[in-house]
């Protein structure tokens, strides 16, 4: 099969690979529908991320199962399905509090790599989520985008405490802070200011439910926050981006009592004074996904969210790099790629 990978930062090659096999009983082997280029792809790529190329790459996608180990029980082949980017039983103790990406038994899917033909997913059980039929070619898209970039931004507004009147802003205008618009609109937010200096970004944003657009950044953009909300601050901040100035960025928009949800890898140290004065809570990292995934998958199914509107540039796996490349110069917020 081919299948995507990073040599050195910058150089993305689509070479061939050996098919995946079943591993372990409670593996499945899925023919990707649909994959595509992640934010946290371009860390490596910019080589911010040290990279021990080739390293295969891609953690999103959904598929139709191919086979099934011995000991897998509720997914079949002929399912349509979608998991997150870590492998996990959805049994233990911590995933069943909804923390699936701090599973015990938990498996990087970014090491198997899904910008491919297939993938072997572990623990498929509970990994994978099926939707209700093979859905039409026109909702895959959506349902790529619930394998994480919408599960993130979900899990950013959820972990903010986003809910009705409550006044929400969002760090970041990438696919996972649009969509963290998107979940803020659905909880309830009754004002989501977005930061955003991109025009095309600007206007997805207003589509999925932001109500005011700000375009200065750091100490500037938190001013202009505190100014909308009576020098208090948001209620709840969504920080998408996972830089040091975009978590301060966050910290100083937020209101003491405030929530902050983080959901980039924050890259650079953070200074604890700052932390501990701001009297906020935070609470992020690596997003459950799979805690959201059979709400997600309904309403995607429903037809009452369409968060496939991320995607707005599509190529043939074999042109991965200038998708990499689209993303990395931002002409692309994200890029599906069609193995
Ligand atoms: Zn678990």
């Amino acid at each position: 099969m081919r299948g995507v990978f990073l040599h050195a930062p910058g150089d993305i090659r689509v070479e061939h690979r050996p098919d995946p096999t079943i591993v372990e009983p409670t593996d499945a082997i899925i023919r990707l529908s649909a994959t595509c280029v992640c934010g946290s792809d371009l860390w490596p790529y910019r080589g911010i991320e040290t990279v021990d190329g080739p390293a295969p790459m891609g953690h999103e996608y959904v598929g139709i199962v191919e086979a099934v180990g011995p000991a897998v029980t509720t997914i079949k082949p002929g399912q349509f399905v979608i998991g997150s980017f870590f492998a996990s039983d959805n049994t233990c103790e911590i995933c069943r509090a909804g923390y699936q990406t701090s599973c015990l038994h938990r498996e990087l899917i970014g090491a198997i790599g899904t910008q491919a033909e297939l993938a072997r997913i572990p623990l498929a059980d509970g990994t994978l989520v099926a939707t209700p039929d093979v859905p039409p070619d026109d909702l895959i898209p959506s349902f790529l985008a619930a394998s994480d970039v919408l599960g993130t931004g979900w899990f950013g507004a959820v972990a903010a405490e986003v809910g009705p009147g409550k006044t929400v802003a969002v760090v970041g205008d990438g696919a996972v802070g649009l969509l963290g618009v998107m979940a803020a609109k659905r909880l309830g937010a009754e004002r989501i200011i977005v930061m955003s200096r991109h025009a095309p970004r600007q206007k997805l944003a207003l589509e999925f439910g932001a109500t005011d657009i700000i375009e200065e950044r750091g100490d500037e953009g938190a001013a202009r926050i505190k100014d909308l909300t009576n020098g208090l601050g948001a209620h709840s901040v969504i920080e998408a981006v996972g830089t040091r100035e975009s978590m301060m960025q966050a910290v100083h928009a937020t209101r003491p009592g405030g929530h902050i949800g983080y959901v980039g890898v924050t890259h650079g140290e953070l200074p604890g004074d700052q932390l501990f004065f701001s009297h906020t809570h935070l609470h992020g990292g690596p997003a459950p996904v799979r805690r959201f995934l059979p709400e997600l998958i309904d309403l995607i199914w429903n037809g009452e969210i369409d968060p496939g509107k991320v995607f707005d540039l599509t190529l043939p796996l074999d042109e991965a790099a200038e998708g990499y490349r689209a993303m990395d110069e931002r002409r692309a917020i994200k890029t599906l790629l069609r193995p």
